[in-house]
């Protein structure tokens, strides 16, 4: 049982710069957590907090409503998993998952349960004889995996741990990780770059840049509902296209084209007429036979969806990319007219959501 507690943590490096703004969050019992943004946000110094490698600057923790804020790493019964699995060369596979347990000098039986039960979970049974330079990247990451799980701790904290596997071994790895989730159950926090991970893996994700939390939800709530241009840019491959809009009764006028509004979107909008809006349109949410004009510059056959990429309106400034579903084929110089089936604004001043309900 682990319930963590992140309450208005910051961090402030020595040479002043702040990594981390103000971060709130309270993570459930069995939680998968995956914290995503651009490099440089303040992930891991986030996740470093957790684990006790960086000092707190300001704000507490807390794991199951006791305060860890000072505790040391060693005593926080967390493990963390690193990018790069820095395991024992000249060990074995099983003395390299025991050796946490023999340095804390465990019961040799008690030992070898703990060894067995990790590598029945991670498939490694086989192995456990081996060196790791007779093992593959994706099975020496299991082992990695298997030295945290035999310490038993109460949450376990990744730290892109996918990111040295090839895109085969990352998918199957992640497959890997969902199966471990559920069959340990154990609170997880679990840093990326990678927003295909974060939508795959996260039960909650919490999307940062820039040191500050951008928005907090379910893979779905960022992909349907992204609080900001920044989660609906970062969140979904290929990202969404932005526009500048002016709202004018029934319709959105951009340079170059326009597209009706259906009651629901208008009834969003209605404190908006004649004033401009940003128009995030997602790529497969786009479909043949509308209003906006586009000349194609490339199409990419994807099997089931084409992504054709191209510019509104011949207009060069005004890039757009378009999924569409089934095989086309359209040349560099074509023309097709676009209709755009779910649409998402933003206020241009603060680049946050235009709801209904605001
Ligand atoms: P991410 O994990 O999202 O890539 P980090 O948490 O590593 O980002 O870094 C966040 C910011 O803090 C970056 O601007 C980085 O340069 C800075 N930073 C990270 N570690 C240190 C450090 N030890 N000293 C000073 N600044 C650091």
């Amino acid at each position: 049982m682990a319930e963590l507690s992140l309450q208005h943590l910051d961090k402030i490096y020595d040479n002043k710069v702040q990594a981390v703004f103000d971060f709130n969050m309270d993570v459930k019992d069995g939680e998968l957590i995956v914290l995503v943004g651009p490099s440089g946000c303040g992930k891991s110094t986030t996740l470093r907090m957790v684990a006790g490698l960086e000092d707190i600057s300001r704000g507490h923790l807390l794991l199951n409503g006791r305060d860890i804020t000072q505790t040391p790493a060693k005593d926080r019964d967390m493990a963390m998993v690193f990018q790069n699995y820095a395991l024992y060369a000249h060990m074995t596979i099983y003395e390299n998952m025991a050796f946490s347990l023999t340095m804390r000098k465990e019961d040799k039986n008690v030992i070898h349960k703990k060894v067995m039960a990790a590598a029945e979970i991670l498939d490694l049974t086989a192995q456990l004889n081996k060196k790791p330079s007779q093992l593959s990247g994706g099975q020496r990451q299991r082992v990695a995996m298997g030295r945290s799980i035999v310490r038993n701790p109460s949450v376990f904290l990744f730290d892109e741990p996918l990111s040295n596997l090839d895109a085969k071994l990352r998918g199957a790895t992640r497959r890997e990780i969902l199966l471990l989730h559920k069959r340990l159950g154990a609170t997880m926090l679990y840093v990326t770059h990678d927003q295909t991970e974060a939508l795959t893996l996260a039960d909650r994700i919490v999307c940062m840049s820039m040191g500050h939390v951008q928005q907090i939800g379910t893979p779905m709530e960022l992909y349907d509902r992204p609080a900001n241009t920044f989660v609906a840019g970062f969140i979904g491959l290929p990202p969404m296209n932005f526009y500048h809009v002016r709202v004018e009764g029934g319709l959105l006028k951009g340079e170059g084209f326009e597209v009706p509004l259906t009651e629901e979107e208008r009834a969003t909008l209605s404190d908006r007429n004649n004033r401009e809006i940003i128009l995030g349109v997602r790529p497969e949410d786009m479909a043949e036979g509308g209003t906006v004009p586009v000349d194609v510059t490339n199409n990419e056959n994807l099997g089931m969806n084409t992504l054709v990429h191209g510019y509104i309106g011949g207009r060069h400034d005004l890039h757009i990319v378009a999924k569409l579903r089934g095989w086309k084929e359209y040349r560099p110089g074509d023309g097709v007219k676009l209709q755009f089936t779910r649409k998402h604004f933003f206020d241009p001043e603060t680049t946050n959501a235009i709801r209904k309900e605001d």
